[in-house]
């Protein structure tokens, strides 16, 4: 995997844990929507401490967008990167990954899980594509929501929140369940999109296997556990 060398040049918080970095665009540097990389910070010693992320901008942009939540508590990378000034080089790989749209569908989402669906629902709306596709975005609490405003401009009534740890008025509490999928999906004859962590995306494949859905329609990544890092090594 060819890596390149990219510059922070923007990073603000979007909410209590989730930080966006915006970073200078490779020449030539191409990706699709939902597809990620990987990120290292380029300084000597860290260049090896590499850790997945997911475009949230779109490939015509001049610059690249990621979302990070950070990781406050222990020396792990987002913290790292939380720290880094503007101007700051990291190294980041070519961009890989195929969870990418099949045509309309239920995106189905818990925390940095929402990551590759704001670049997917960003390109379809540019496209004039996007009134077929709901969103069910998940989070413990309505303080957990990044981009609220634009997912909202972006889907209008067909963007649904969960909150699991929360009475929010207006909002749904408590957990998604099949009850809930029969509510909210008005049309299980789609796409399903699902990303977030492990148990996540496992309990709601299971939900909507019961529900009656094709295996092949549904379209999964789980996010944070289990990561297999690729052997890349730094240029010398
Ligand atoms: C394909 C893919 C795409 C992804 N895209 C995104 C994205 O766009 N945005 C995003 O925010 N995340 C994304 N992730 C998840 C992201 O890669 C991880 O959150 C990130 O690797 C965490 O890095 P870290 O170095 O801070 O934590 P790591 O050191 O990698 O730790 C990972 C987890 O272990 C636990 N942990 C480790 N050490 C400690 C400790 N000392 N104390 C307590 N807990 C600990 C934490 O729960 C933490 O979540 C993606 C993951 C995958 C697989």
């Amino acid at each position: 995997m060819n890596k390149h060398v990219v510059s922070i040049v923007d990073s603000h918080y979007l909410n209590k844990d989730f930080k966006q970095f915006v970073l200078t665009k490779p020449k030539g540097y191409k990706f699709i929507p939902g597809q990620s990389v990987y990120v290292s910070i380029n300084t000597q010693g860290q260049q090896n401490d590499i850790r997945p992320f997911t475009f949230t901008g779109l490939n015509n942009w001049d610059t690249l967008e990621l979302i990070i939540k950070i990781h406050s508590g222990y020396d792990g990378l987002t913290n790292k990167l939380d720290k880094l000034p503007v101007g700051s080089e990291l190294l980041i790989t070519d961009a890989w990954g195929t969870f990418s749209y099949k045509g309309d569908g239920v995106f189905i989402a818990a925390g940095s899980g929402i990551t590759p669906f704001i670049a997917i629902l960003r390109d379809l709306k540019e496209k004039n594509q996007i009134s077929g596709d709901t969103l069910i975005y998940s989070n413990q609490m309505k303080d957990d929501v990044i981009m609220e405003n634009e997912l909202s401009y972006l889907l209008g009534p067909n963007l649904h929140f969960v909150f699991t740890r929360q009475n929010v008025i207006g909002f749904r509490e408590n957990r998604i369940d099949e009850i809930y999928l029969k509510e909210t999906i008005k049309n299980f004859n789609q796409h399903f999109y699902v990303c977030g962590p492990a148990e996540f995306v496992q309990n709601i494949i299971s939900m909507l296997s019961n529900l009656g859905i094709e295996p092949q329609t549904i379209i999964f990544e789980k996010k944070g556990t289990g990561i297999k890092l690729p052997d890349v090594k730094p240029k010398t």
